[in-house]
């Protein structure tokens, strides 16, 4: 039997800690691994998209096409300039989907089902979510295998984990009990401040070994990527947040004891 996608969703109901960020460059550093990589961009404000340089393509049909069932999964994924990156677009319309699923049968269970039929076809796949724990992100985290929180290095960075962890729990009993917390990174670290270091002691203080290792510094760099609409390992390759999210994805592929891909590239924890 083939093997199937890991799904791995990036969650984390605050807003701007870095979850499109880590949910692109994790998944152009493992395609660039030569992993076979599925981004799902479920956020209707849809910078995984842009991201990766497929709004202006005003893409259709997208994830809300496929949630509602009009499309299958597979109609709505388009390839990127990245080789072995594919995505399945968003664009504002998923606003509505919040709304209009609630009323559909097994509607936790929308994108698990769509996904289903590309697992075949994928190593990883990899979900970006909205800034919120709605129906959305409880999709995304019915179908994930894994979740990955990203914690901005800021002075409230434990604030909400406790629902989130919740959340989890909550969908473990009862939709995906194969649901598990890969692991948690630390972004936007600004290794000179005081703050960040006492961020980091308490978050390894926190959840101990389920932090990563690798911690994603702040950078312009990592900032100025999306507008080129491109992945950090493309837009800068040899910059400090190419490295990390490298770093972090090597990591994550040892964690998930995923055989490694790339003819010639070692992949190591
Ligand atoms: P989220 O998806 O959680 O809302 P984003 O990944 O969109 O967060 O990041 C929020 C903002 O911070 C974006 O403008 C992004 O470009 C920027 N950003 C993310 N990570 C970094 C980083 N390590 N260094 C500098 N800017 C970053
Ligand atoms: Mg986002």
């Amino acid at each position: 039997m083939e093997p199937r996608a890991y799904v791995l969703t990036v969650a984390n109901q605050k807003g701007g800690v870095g979850k499109t960020t880590t949910a692109i460059s994790v998944a152009a550093a493992l395609a660039e691994d030569g992993f076979r990589v599925l981004l799902v961009d479920l956020d209707p404000q849809s910078n995984a998209t842009s991201g990766v340089g497929l709004s202006a393509r005003r893409p259709t049909p997208t994830v809300y096409d496929v949630l509602l069932g009009a499309v299958p999964a597979a109609d709505a994924v388009l390839a990127t300039s990245v080789p072995g990156l594919d995505v399945l677009p968003s664009t504002i319309d998923l606003a509505g989907a919040e709304i209009e699923l609630v009323s559909v049968f097994s509607r936790e269970q929308r994108l698990a089902k769509a996904l289903e039929p590309l697992r075949e076809r994928y190593d990883l796949v990899i979900v970006d979510c909205p800034p919120s724990l709605g129906l959305l992100t409880v999709n995304a985290l019915t179908a994930a295998d894994g979740v990955l929180v990203p914690i901005q290095c800021e002075y409230y960075a434990l604030e909400g984990l406790g629902a989130l962890g919740r959340n989890v729990d909550l969908i473990r009993d009862s939709l995906n009990p194969r649901l598990v917390i890969t692991g948690f990174v630390l972004t936007m670290l600004d290794g000179r401040t005081r703050l960040s270091q006492q961020v980091v002691d308490d978050v390894r203080a926190h959840f101990g070994e389920r932090v990563f290792t690798t911690r994603i510094p702040r950078t312009v760099r990592l900032a100025e990527a999306p507008g080129f609409g491109q992945p950090i390992t493309v837009f800068d390759p040899s910059s400090r947040g190419a490295l990390a999210y490298r770093r972090l994805a090597a990591e994550l592929v040892g964690r998930l004891g995923l055989p490694a891909r790339a003819a010639g590239q070692g992949v190591t924890a």
